[in-house]
């Protein structure tokens, strides 16, 4: 049993007060976005009211506490994936803008004709567009790894994937589509046998799962702060410093310079060399807050109460009649996706809307894993901490009381 007090917990998310359509709110769509704590909207709150000013540029005192305040961040998203260095820790928009700093950075660098970059079949499409522009763009070619009907990646098959052409692997940790926890270890322990470096995607595996970048030895690691009860338009590319001082800079622009003439420019030390411009300084100052938050609770608490309520969640759907989960692996995280015999996944998400409860339908920008498994979509129910078994029964009642109309 879990000893977080998740009544307590739901105190601190405002919005999990308000009404939808006449009924209480259940929020069921954390795989989209997690709700935000009062800690998180103060933040954003009080950088305004008290310090907005630019970072890393003015001598004056609001520059130098949002500075401060900026920088506090990075350090502790590096304590929170035991990064080695707090410049190996570069603040993006989110996960998509770091996998594309990647697939930019050291494509340029290091992808060339004939080249192959390893992607898995179970990918969101920020983790496989990226990879094909720059396949395109360089003659180079993308391989997948397969995955059975449960949603497991064949080892096997990455195994005879790997070869001297291959440039990286990238993959998720945790699969935003089916829940499915991949056995990265092993996967980056394979890659690095053959030299090959490892891009993860943890944008659902962070604010579920403790991650330790050096344990796992993994080379880059991108997550979206939205996601884990952070703001939008802000996250992380961690890298490792060896190859964040291999690659080149992303966009030009302020911040990432150290000298400029119109004959050359000097680029800037890390982590500023990859953050050009104006960030989005009051999400990066507010994901401080949202890291609090977590280590608060304890990771390793939210992850054990989330295992719970999905166990849960599958056995009471089960019950379900004509439903089928898209994804069955044995280590899963976080989600459960499902279909039912007769029935699209939109008319249940708009029937389960009506009752109040947030559900995402459709592919999860995870086209092909439903091209794989012969579905438009599915109906995904993705958790969070606040999340309750009252809401699990709750949505239970909706899925078999739509499946009534339906069907
Ligand atoms: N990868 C995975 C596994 C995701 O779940 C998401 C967000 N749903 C993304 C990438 C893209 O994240 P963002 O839209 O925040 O860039």
């Amino acid at each position: 049993m879990s000893n977080l007090d998740i009544q307590k917990i739901r105190e601190d998310f405002p919005i999990l007060k308000r009404q939808v359509n006449g009924k209480p709110l259940i929020y069921l769509d954390n795989g989209a976005t997690t709700q935000k704590p009062k800690l998180v909207i103060d933040a954003i709150m009080s950088y305004y009211t008290d310090m907005n000013s630019n970072v890393h540029r003015g001598v004056h005192y609001l520059s130098q506490i949002s500075t401060d305040a900026f920088e506090v961040t990075r350090r502790k998203l590096q304590e929170f994936i035991n990064a080695a260095h707090d410049y190996e820790v570069i603040i993006t928009k989110g996960t998509t803008d770091s996998i594309n700093l990647v697939a930019t950075c050291y494509g340029r660098e290091f992808v060339h004709a004939g080249d192959e970059i390893i992607v898995s079949a179970m990918e969101h499409h920020s983790n496989i567009v990226p990879w094909q522009m720059l396949c395109e763009e360089r003659g180079a070619i993308l391989k997948v790894i397969p995955m059975n009907e449960e949603g497991e990646l064949d080892m096997e098959a990455y195994k005879a994937l790997l070869n001297e052409k291959t440039k990286l692997v990238s993959v998720n940790y945790v699969s935003n589509a089916l829940g499915t926890i991949n056995p990265v270890r092993e996967i980056i322990q394979l890659a690095h046998a053959q030299g090959v470096p490892v891009l993860l995607d943890a944008a659902q595996a962070v604010q579920h799962i403790k991650i330790d970048v050096q344990e796992l030895d993994v080379d880059f690691l991108a997550f979206s702060g939205h996601k884990m009860y952070g703001p939008t338009g802000v996250g992380v590319l961690y890298g490792k410093e060896e190859w964040l001082n291999k690659i080149p800079p992303y966009q030009g622009g302020g911040d990432m310079i150290k000298d400029v003439t119109f004959e050359k420019t000097t680029y800037n030390e890390l982590p500023f060399k990859f953050e050009a411009g104006t960030p989005n300084i009051e999400a990066g100052i507010a994901l401080n807050a949202a890291i609090d938050y977590i280590n608060d609770l304890g990771i390793d608490n939210i992850k054990a109460y989330e295992d719970e309520l999905l166990a849960y969640a599958t056995e009471q759907l089960s019950t379900v009649e004509g439903i089928r989960f898209i994804g069955t692996a044995k280590e899963k995280s976080s989600v459960i996706s499902f279909v039912v015999d007769g029935t699209h996944p939109y008319d249940i998400g708009v029937i389960l809307d009506k009752l109040g409860i947030a559900v995402r339908t459709g592919h999860h920008c995870a086209q092909p894993v439903m091209d794989q498994f012969h579905i438009p979509g599915t109906v995904r129910a993705s958790l969070a901490v606040y999340n309750t078994k009252e809401e699990i029964d709750a949505l239970v009642a909706g899925v078999k009381r739509a499946t009534a109309m339906l069907v």
